[in-house]
């Protein structure tokens, strides 16, 4: 069943940072009991120097500021700057709902790759986004990656993502989602639909829903629970901060309703009040499902949330070698500290 691995070692020298005194630190390698992913806890990291400095927000407010003029997101240029698609795709062109607006990517990964501007205001701090522009966006991505597979059937693997300002790759800071529809899955979606697969079929029940129900026993990484859907932090992270959200009994994006739009909305707006708290100034969110209207016993949604790199000036990219190529996360912080100082944003 689910196994949580985890090994633990040690490393020693003498640190210039105390004294050339010799340090012993422990370091703990964990693997994701689903894909195997491996990442490495380094607590001292976090106590002695920090891979992530605080976000500058002079800088931020400078950036928000500049960027206005020009801002293919803002009223003033939304119709004249960004594409509409084909009346037999999408009707209209573009797809709207109060102020968020949905248009083509102008440089997309796939036939059906959109961008969802979910509010009119140009510039929000990371704890300024509401759980109502984040309905609003995701309600649009929805409903679009529904009439992208009534188009084209093939299109079998959606995911709603989403980059918060440029250290995660977002070209403009106003909020924007991007509802991606793929034929064939991303590397990391097929890799979750292989391995829930497998597992299902050696132990005859879901991974997602054992995991819920271990996870909610042990409470040593269960954040909060709302109608369907259960928050954690990942045992072995992918990301800085990574944070899980699963529903207990939608399998695919075309299951998920109003009232769990809602739910996730109302979560997210906790846990972006933890990020600001934090002065954390990015995010990185990549919403998935089984096949798409397929409901496969096998698979949950599950969205997973992480940090990136903070605002700052000159910023040093938080992927190096150990991400890239070594496809290895390290974290400065245990799952299960992260997952007591969020609880504290949920009650
Ligand atoms: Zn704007």
């Amino acid at each position: 069943m689910i196994e949580f691995k985890r090994y633990h070692e040690t490393a020693t020298f003498h640190s210039p940072l105390e004294n050339f005194n010799k340090v012993t630190i422990d370091l703990e390698i964990r693997e994701d009991p689903l894909t195997g992913a491996r990442s490495i806890i380094n607590t001292y990291l976090g106590k002695k120097w920090s891979l992530y400095p605080d976000t500058d927000y002079n800088y931020l407010d400078e950036i928000g500021e500049k960027s206005k003029e020009r801002c293919f997101l803002c009223d003033d240029n939304i119709e004249k700057l960004t594409p509409s698609y084909p009346e037999d795709i999408i009707k209209g062109g573009r797809l709207k709902f109060k102020d968020a607006i949905l248009f083509p990517n102008l440089f997309p990964l796939t036939k059906f790759h959109a961008v969802v501007r979910i509010t009119s205001e140009h510039y929000k701090k990371i704890g300024e986004i509401t759980s109502s522009m984040i309905f609003n966006g995701l309600k649009l991505s929805i409903d679009f990656l529904k009439a992208t597979f009534q188009y084209d059937n093939r299109y079998k693997y959606p995911t709603i993502n989403a980059n918060h300002m440029f250290p995660a790759g977002a070209s403009a800071p106003h909020p924007h989602f991007q509802p991606v529809n793929f034929y064939i899955p991303s590397t990391y979606h097929q890799l979750l639909l292989d391995k829930a697969r497998q597992y299902y079929e050696k132990n005859g029940s879901c991974y997602f829903v054992d995991l819920i129900s271990i996870e909610k026993k042990l409470k040593e990484r269960f954040i909060w629970e709302i109608g369907e859907s259960v928050w954690l932090s990942a045992y072995s992270p992918m990301g800085r901060n990574e944070i899980h959200v699963i529903w207990q009994n939608k399998k695919d994006l075309s299951e998920l309703d109003e009232q769990d739009l809602k739910d996730l909305s109302l979560g997210l707006e906790r846990l972006f009040s933890y990020f600001h708290h934090k002065k954390i100034s990015t995010y990185n969110f990549s919403l998935f499902g089984g096949p798409f209207y397929e409901k496969p016993d096998y698979f949950r949604c599950i969205m997973k949330i992480v940090n990136r790199q903070n605002v700052v000036r000159d910023h040093r990219t938080d992927d190096y070698f150990l991400q890239k190529l070594l496809n290895s996360e390290l974290s400065e912080l245990t799952p299960e500290e992260l997952a007591k100082e969020i609880k504290k944003f949920f009650k």
